[in-house]
């Protein structure tokens, strides 16, 4: 199936992304149209109170409402997501479903008891939404570790890597494009 649009849908409450300095970056990489839809509120059914946090996985079918058949879409909170047998994640996706989210939350320095870093927040968001809408595409982690599908299982692990693929990584992203 072609993808004609890689669609993003914010959940408020919002984090400060800058939604031009992303798309141009996701435009460039995966030569795809991408849409902004927007913000819905974040659903309160997919928090664990015990955890204080979203399940991830949650959001994989509540995206089914806002995208259509030829479309990828990522969902992007500010709230921390977990997944059963997991800590945290950073982010799920499902080839299947062509939906994918992210959670800023542990993205931000300030979470890690340092300084602000807005550019380097902004990094971190595009490498997190490059990784999962790969995986939308059936792309697994890379051994590469400055591929952007290396797994990050921390954020050390997300600034050692580039948000761009790795060569073999790439042909894969613009064979399942059609491109
Ligand atoms: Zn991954
Ligand atoms: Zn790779």
């Amino acid at each position: 199936m072609n993808i004609r649009f890689i669609r993003l849908q914010p959940y408020s409450p919002e984090d400060n992304i800058d939604k031009n300095l992303l798309t141009g970056r996701l435009v460039e990489i995966f030569k795809t149209p991408v849409m902004w839809n927007s913000p819905v509120m974040i659903p309160q059914i997919a928090f664990d109170n015990y955890r204080n946090q979203y399940l991830g996985s949650y959001f994989l079918k509540d995206l089914l409402k806002f995208k259509k058949d030829n479309e990828i879409i990522l969902g992007i909170v500010s709230k921390d997501l977990y997944e059963p047998e997991l800590n945290f994640v950073f982010g799920v996706a499902s080839p299947l479903t062509k939906t994918a989210v992210i959670s800023t939350y542990r993205l931000h320095n300030s979470f890690y008891g340092i300084p602000e870093n807005y550019e380097i927040f902004m990094d971190r968001v595009t490498k997190e939404a490059v990784h999962e809408i790969g995986h939308t595409l059936g792309l697994g982690h890379c051994p590469n570790p400055e591929c952007v599908m290396h797994f990050s299982n921390s954020i050390e692990d997300t600034d050692r890597k580039s948000y761009y693929f790795c060569p073999s990584c790439y042909k894969k992203v613009l064979s399942s494009l059609g491109l």
